[in-house]
């Protein structure tokens, strides 16, 4: 049996590398999202072969009971995408649950997927523990890095973005990959981690942004809401009253300061926060000013999509388009190499 890696042709080193990241449809984009995801897929559309696609199947995994909920937000998803400089024309972008092939792979890829490997991926275990309150031990959850894999492996992803501290959590799908191409010939691409950049955002209570914490702002939020939300957030608490000084270096709304304003007023910001001149209140308001403006070409440009709401079923449809060929392509080598065509 041939056991090489899937070869590069000459025509192939010229061309772009082909990048997959996924997304859950959990409701609103945050600010966090904005700097952690939106800011990178933005880059990654202009210098990649770009495969950007709503996760809903994955969205199951912790919230199969609440499906009522998944058309809204996977509309919301794709309006925000677009409002947020997603191009459609650049990257492709699609819906997991319109390739239905992905079921097929997963469940090929299930067969020679021992159970020891799902089960010591720390965020099954995380899950779990974070989310005691519902009922999610189930095989769905479990099987989340073979479903993730077959995303991965089903359109060649050649890259995959992941922070310096998730690369552990792709090496599940480098082995699955590995392991199918030693049984059955080199058919799949094996991916590699594309290291980028994913700033730790703070939320209100200064633990990480997250809308299950409910500790975030939504960059589709209306101003006086931003305002509301800023003025929720936690500083340093030995900073009491003006004059006290404070802590900068340990202040959720100063690492928000930092992303939103020029340095200069942030070096400003760091010396009068020590020195006691300048109060929280003050900076808050400061602060609650300079996002509200950030997203105003966001929020018009938002609203002039709801305007015309058909475009989401029309970027749906052209992404589900582009990416069936490349679907096609490799289920039917995988289905020739497993004697299954
Ligand atoms: S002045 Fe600003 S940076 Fe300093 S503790 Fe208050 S909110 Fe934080």
């Amino acid at each position: 049996m041939d056991t090489k890696a899937p070869s590069t042709s000459p025509q192939d080193t010229a061309r772009r590398a082909r990048v997959l990241t996924g997304y859950r449809p959990t409701g609103p984009l945050h600010i966090g999202h904005w700097f952690g995801n939106i800011l990178n897929m933005r880059k990654l559309q202009d210098e990649h072969d770009a495969f950007f696609f709503i996760a809903d199947w994955h969205m199951l995994t912790t919230d199969y009971d609440r499906t009522e909920l998944l058309p809204e937000r996977i509309r919301g998803l794709v309006l925000d995408w677009l409002a947020a400089g997603i191009d459609p024309a650049k990257a492709t972008v699609y819906r997991q649950s319109d390739v239905p092939e992905v079921a097929e792979l997963a469940l090929l890829l299930g067969m020679i997927t021992p159970l020891g490997w799902l089960e010591r991926v720390p965020t099954y275990k995380e899950r779990l523990r974070d989310l005691a309150e519902r009922d999610i031990a189930n095989y769905g959850l479990l099987g989340y890095p073979l479903l993730q894999t077959t995303d991965i492996t089903i359109v060649k992803g050649e890259l995959v973005p992941v922070g310096e501290d998730q690369v552990s959590h792709l090496e599940i799908s480098r082995e699955i990959v590995r392991r199918f191409n030693r049984l059955y010939g080199p058919v799949l691409v094996e991916p590699q981690p594309l290291l980028s950049e994913s700033p730790l955002i703070p939320g209100s209570d200064g633990r990480k942004m997250s809308k299950s914490l409910d500790n975030f702002i939504g960059v589709s939020d209306e101003p006086d809401e931003i305002t509301a939300k800023v003025r929720t957030f936690i500083t340093d608490p030995k900073k009491i009253r003006l004059g006290d000084p404070g802590r900068p270096e340990i202040c959720p709304i100063f690492t928000l300061q930092r992303l939103f304003s020029p340095p200069d007023h942030v070096a400003w910001i760091d010396a009068n926060c020590r020195s006691g001149a300048l109060g929280c209140v003050e900076d808050k308001l400061d602060l609650a000013g300079r996002i509200v403006e950030y997203y105003r070409p966001f929020r018009e440009r938002r609203a002039e999509l709801e305007r015309t709401p058909e475009i989401v079923d029309e970027v749906l449809a052209e992404g589900a388009a582009k990416v069936r060929p490349v679907v096609e392509e490799t289920m039917k080598a995988v289905r020739r190499a497993m004697n299954l065509a």
